[in-house]
This record gives C-alpha cells, structure tokens and sequence, in this order.
C-alpha cells in the first residue's frame, strides 16, 4: 500500500562533519525497523555510506535517500553529505527536503560549517528540530550549545529533553513532556529503555526546565497561555499543536540531546519527526518555468501535491548502481509510473521509466514498486542523457522545476 501523503516525512540530517550525523542516521534507521545489523562507521559499514569509496574515505560524499517506517509515518532520509567541499551538494539535498534533524557535537558545539548548513536550511525555509549529541564525551556541554544555537545561529530552540549528567557520567535523559526520566541499555542497543520517575536531584532541574518549555508554548498560543495563567495542567497534545505549528512556521526548533553512540536520546528525535516536521502537504506547491507556453499562456507555472496533476519531479542525485545507473527524484506533482516515458525539458528528449526502487535501509534492499505519487521519493532505473538538477514531467505539460541558484561565496566557503 502507498503511503498516504500526510504520513510522508522527507527529511535530511545536516551536521558539521564529525559530529555524529551517520551515527544519528544509523540509529534512526533502526528503531525505524530497518536495520538488523546496526552498521558502524569506524568499519566503515554504514547504511548510508553505501559507496565503498565514500566508506574508504569515511565521509559520505553524496546523498543516499533510504526509506524506513517509525509509528504511523513513512520517513524519507535525504542523507545530506557533511564534508564542506560538497557545499553545493548540500543545497541541492536541501532543496528537496522538507524538514531536517539539525545534529550538533555537545563538545564542539556550534562549528563553523553548522552556520553554513543552519544559513543555507534558512534559505531553502526549511523547518528544523535540533539534537545535541555526544553527551558522554568530556566536555559535553548541553547549555553552552544552545548558547551557541541562539547567539551564532540566531536559533530558537525549544529544549524537549535535558541530559542526566554529562562526559563519563553521562547516565540518560529527562523527557520534559511525560516529566520522566529515560535510561538506555546500550546491551540491548537502546531497546530496552527504563523509565522511571525523574531522579531527586535532578527534579528542580527538570521543573526549571518544563516551566521554561511551558513559557515558550505559551508565548505563541492564547488557549495554552491561558491556560497557564489560569494554573491548569497544559496537555501533551496543547503542547505538541503549537510546537508543530512554529516548527512549520520557523519560528522555533523543538530541542533534543542524548549520545548516539549509546542510542541514547534518538527515539524523542524520531516521534518529533513525525510531530512536527512537515509533511509534503505542508510545503508551498513547488514553481517552475513552462519551457514552451501556448499563446497567452503564462510563462510561470506552478503544480500542486497532487497526484492528479502532471507529473512534474526532480532528479536530485544519480548513483552508480552495480548494473545501471539510478536516479533519486522527488516526485512533486502527479504520479511516475514505471514503464512510462517522461520528458526531460532541458535536452527535449523523452526518457524511459524501466524500474522504480524505494531503498529500503537494512537489507539494502531495494523494493521495486510500480508507480510514486506526489510527495513520494523513489530511486528510477532507466533515464540516459540526465543529470543532476534535471526536471522529469509529463510529455504534454513540460515544466522546468526552478533551478538551483548556488552563489560564489557559498561554494568556496572554507
Ligand atoms: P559525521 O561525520 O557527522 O557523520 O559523524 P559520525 O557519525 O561519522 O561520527 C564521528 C565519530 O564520532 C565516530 O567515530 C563516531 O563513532 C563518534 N560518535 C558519534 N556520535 C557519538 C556520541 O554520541 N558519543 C561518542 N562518544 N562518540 C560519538
């Protein structure tokens, strides 16, 4: 069965090299229920880093898209590189997703090419959630982080979970949504998870935190701030509506920590993904230029998500398969169907859809599928004279998906 639009979560993960994204992937992808085996990325087995000469060289050079399920929601993972010679690359994964996990080293904190990717994710409008990582490594620190977050990002995190110690006493989590405290088994690889009531000494900390939380939700809704004033308990789902709606509308980053090398902390990042990244209908419809209008026919042309538009997507990487070469495209308008012919506006030749292949993280596998909808991103089999950044759309309505604009300065950004 397709997944229905609204369960549809396109998200990237976006990090200065190094402070744990492929980590952060890998432990997403398999409390998705994708993994068997949870790759490491010292031995260079990755399920994102599928390339062996990205896994030699131990950066992950171009963006896989892997599918994998969490809940009720169909998560697409764009996986951003996070080398700063493929800046360019970023943008491009950037302009194909719809929300992103923005991790951050709690020792590093804020790196310099955290303020590229955050500058460039504000220039594609893309919403954000935050995960501070590393929180056993010495020098963890959570609060100079979100310092950093504010003043050098201008960022607005909105902090959902504060760590039990940090460095080597690092011992969980503190949910300040259920007010419970959350310690992993790193033996059962974070599946067994204790939750207890919040420790004695840290009860102050956490109440400082929730009211903190409860101030920011209700400075943005009139229902939940009354509420508060009023003294009555502001509920779960008051908190996660208005969390959802300033995500979507940018104006605050609902916050995470945890170490992902001890699972710890992934999970509240992968409900938050659902809850309050968006899904494909949440986006504006994507514009583009029709190539070749009919006589007073505008030039500018827009499509909807919707499946009953022409087929309009993006191929926003080729990756050289063991037989043929496949293209990912995002699909934002109408439906690709294998076994169709699509136009490439560019060249002005039409292209053969053989195969379309969702790429199930896990197994690396690949399941093939016969048709993708709007919203949807597959990996197609088939297309010869395409590149990168290339349209493919319905042969009747050509359309040219706005091209990417990448300034000068950003690319040779050092
Ligand atoms: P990426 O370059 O952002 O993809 O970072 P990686 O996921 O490859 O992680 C970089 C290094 O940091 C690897 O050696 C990881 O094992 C290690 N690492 C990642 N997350 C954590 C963490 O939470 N705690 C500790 N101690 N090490 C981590």
């Amino acid at each position: 069965m397709p997944a229905s639009t609204e369960s549809i979560r396109n998200i990237g993960i976006v990090a200065h090299i190094d402070a744990g994204k492929t980590t952060t992937t890998e432990r997403i992808l398999y409390y998705a229920g994708a993994s068997h085996k949870m790759g490491q990325v010292d031995e260079g087995t990755t399920q994102t880093d599928f390339d062996p000469e990205e896994a030699k060289r131990g950066i992950t050079i171009y963006s896989a898209a892997v599918t994998c399920h969490w809940k009720d929601c169909t998560i697409n993972i764009i996986d951003t590189p996070g080398h700063v010679d493929f800046t360019a690359e970023v943008q491009r994964s950037l302009r194909v997703l719809d929300g992103a996990v923005v991790v951050f080293s709690a020792v590093e904190g804020v790196e310099a090419q955290s303020e590229t990717v955050w500058r460039q994710a504000d220039e594609f409008r893309v919403p954000r959630l935050c995960f501070v990582n590393k929180m056993d490594r010495i020098g963890a620190d959570f609060d100079r982080t979100l310092g950093q977050v504010r003043d050098r990002l201008k960022g607005n995190p909105v902090v959902l979970t504060i760590p039990i110690g940090a460095g080597h006493e690092f011992k969980g989590i503190i949910d300040l949504l259920q007010m419970k405290a959350l310690y992993f088994d790193r033996e059962t690889m974070g599946r067994e998870i204790e939750v207890t009531d919040i420790p004695e000494d840290m009860r102050e900390t956490a109440a400082r935190w929730r009211s903190k939380l409860l101030d920011s939700v209700s400075m943005l809704d009139d229902e939940v701030m009354t509420a508060y004033l009023e003294g009555e308990e502001v509920t779960a789902e008051q908190i996660h509506r208005v969390l959802r709606a300033g995500t979507l509308a940018r104006e605050l980053q609902p916050t995470f920590c945890g170490s992902s090398l001890d699972y710890c902390g992934v999970q509240p990042v992968l409900d938050a993904v659902n809850n309050y990244l968006p899904s494909p209908l949440d986006v504006p419809p994507v514009e583009g230029i029709n190539p070749s209008p009919k006589k007073g026919e505008d030039e500018h042309a827009i499509r909807k998500v919707d499946k009953n538009e022409p087929f309009a997507g993006l191929i926003f990487k080729i990756a050289a398969d063991k037989h043929a070469d496949m293209c990912f495209v995002r699909v934002y308008s109408g439906v690709l169907k294998s076994g169709s012919r699509a136009l490439n506006p560019r060249t002005g030749k039409k292209e053969l859809i053989s195969q379309i292949w969702h790429i199930q993280a896990g197994h690396r596998e690949k399941i093939e599928t016969d048709a993708v909808d709007a919203g949807g991103i597959a990996g197609v089999i088939g297309p010869k004279q395409v590149v990168t950044g290339d349209t493919l759309c319905d042969q009747k309505h050509p359309i040219i998906l706005e091209s990417i604009n990448f300034p000068e300065t950003v690319i040779s950004m050092a």
